[in-house]
């Protein structure tokens, strides 16, 4: 409906009026959330971990297009002796439209000859953020709210072309639960195509092997099919191969492209046939800024305040809170369906089981009685074998008796 035959109708034009009646106006709704978004502008908190000199800068500039990484916030002046979290923010706006964007890194990730708990201030960290929310939900005057929960992070695989390692996984075990984990293969320029589908196969052989949740796009049945397509071609690119550059370069053809210059040619950013950066832009920023959004608040925020509220001692009716969390009830509707498939299958096995021994013992008695069958015919041919061994025996006795000398009479006899 249009914005003017939204407006009440002022005419006295009767058919008007009458194409008017039963509209409510709350189909304006989506119109008044967005005007609403517009306005106040939108805030996305991506999180990058990966060793340093594995792209994450030039990455995150090029995604969005914007020098949030500032060169000189690279240099330090000390050498680092533990990993580090550092934030950084950048307003960007496009066709009108304002992103506040906070950017997380972990300098330090993995850069020691001991990396064994690098996990552990990242983890810290994101849940800390958590605990701020809860604390804002649990003041009394909760109208201002600010959210600085991670709703993504970019996890930086380096392009060994072997297969996860060890701290990798560690890495990911560690935080699948608490943030919408994205892994992402860097410099993927430096693999060949085969190593890289080989890499990539190996990866997510190790990620499903673990558990390991990632982020994956879902559709559901209000999705179009252009919209499950492009979610299926997304999920297949998963780990995304990266190329990053905050340069231009020109092709052979003479474009002037974000890329890599060789000998041999030019690796072009935005080019799908080249990397999978596209498709990462399209997921994190165009399509499923969202539903990584909503992902944190609905699941990852909510499991981790009930273990919270639990360990504090407090027993969580989830019918009674203020946004009654659909994925747990989805959740325990999903429970109850499996109990009662459960339950059926266990009736069914019973009847199955029944319905054997009902054959088994068809079988036994048809055995028996074929056993006795058996029996009696055996005894009859028993009793018929002996009578005619004794008709042959008392036949050969006649034949001693009265011995026959002419064949032909012989023959007679018989
Ligand atoms: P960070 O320490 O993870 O933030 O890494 P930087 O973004 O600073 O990149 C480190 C170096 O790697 C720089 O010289 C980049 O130009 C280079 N680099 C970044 N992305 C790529 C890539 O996709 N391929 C290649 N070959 N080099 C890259």
């Amino acid at each position: 409906m249009t914005e003017t035959a939204m407006k009440p109708s002022t005419s006295t034009n009767g058919s008007l009026k009458r194409k008017m009646q039963g509209y409510v106006g709350f189909a304006n709704f989506p119109n008044q959330v967005h005007r609403r978004s517009i306005k106040r502008g939108f805030n996305f908190t991506l999180m990058v971990v990966g060793e340093s000199g594995l792209g994450k800068s030039t990455l995150i500039n090029t995604l969005f297009d914007h020098q949030v990484f500032k060169p000189e916030e690279e240099t330090t002046a000390e050498p680092r002796k533990a990993v580090d979290i550092r934030s950084m923010s950048a307003d960007i706006q496009e066709n009108g439209v304002k992103l506040r964007l906070n950017v997380v890194d972990a300098p330090g990730y993995c850069d020691f000859i001991n990396n064994e708990d690098s996990w552990q201030p990242i983890l810290e960290n994101i849940e800390s953020r958590f605990d701020a929310y809860l604390a804002q939900e649990n003041r009394v005057n909760r109208n201002k709210i600010s959210d600085n929960r991670i709703h993504a992070l970019i996890y930086f695989i380096k392009p060994t072309g072997h297969s996860l390692r060890a701290i990798d996984i560690e890495f990911m075990k560690k935080l699948h639960t608490k943030v919408n984990l994205i892994p992402v293969i860097s410099k993927a320029d430096t693999l060949t195509f085969d190593e890289l589908a080989a890499f990539k196969s190996r990866i997510m052989a190790d990620i499903n092997y673990h558990g390991i949740q990632i982020f994956k796009p879902t559709s559901d049945e209000f999705d179009d099919p252009e919209t499950v397509a492009e979610n299926k071609e997304i999920l297949s690119k998963i780990p995304f191969a990266i190329i990053g550059s905050d340069k231009k370069v020109q092709t052979t053809d003479g474009r002037l492209v974000r890329g890599r210059e060789y000998p041999w040619g030019v690796v072009e950013v935005e080019n799908e046939e080249h990397n999978d950066f596209v498709k990462l832009r399209q997921m994190l920023i165009r399509t499923h800024m969202e539903e990584l959004k909503d992902t944190t608040d609905i699941k990852l925020y909510e499991n981790h305040r009930t273990e919270k509220l639990q360990s504090m001692g407090h027993v969580q009716d989830n019918t009674v809170f203020r946004e009654y969390n659909p994925v747990v009830h989805q959740e325990e509707e999903r429970r109850l369906h499996e109990a009662k498939m459960q339950k059926m299958e266990a009736e069914m096995n019973a009847v199955f089981q029944q319905k054997v021994q009902e054959k088994e013992a068809k079988l036994k008695q048809s055995e028996e009685e074929l056993h006795a069958r058996h029996k009696e015919m055996k005894l009859v041919l028993e009793k018929q074998r002996r009578e005619l061994e004794e008709k042959k025996r008392r036949i050969e006795a006649q034949a001693r008796l009265f011995p026959v000398k002419d064949t032909k009479k012989k023959r007679g006899i018989f």
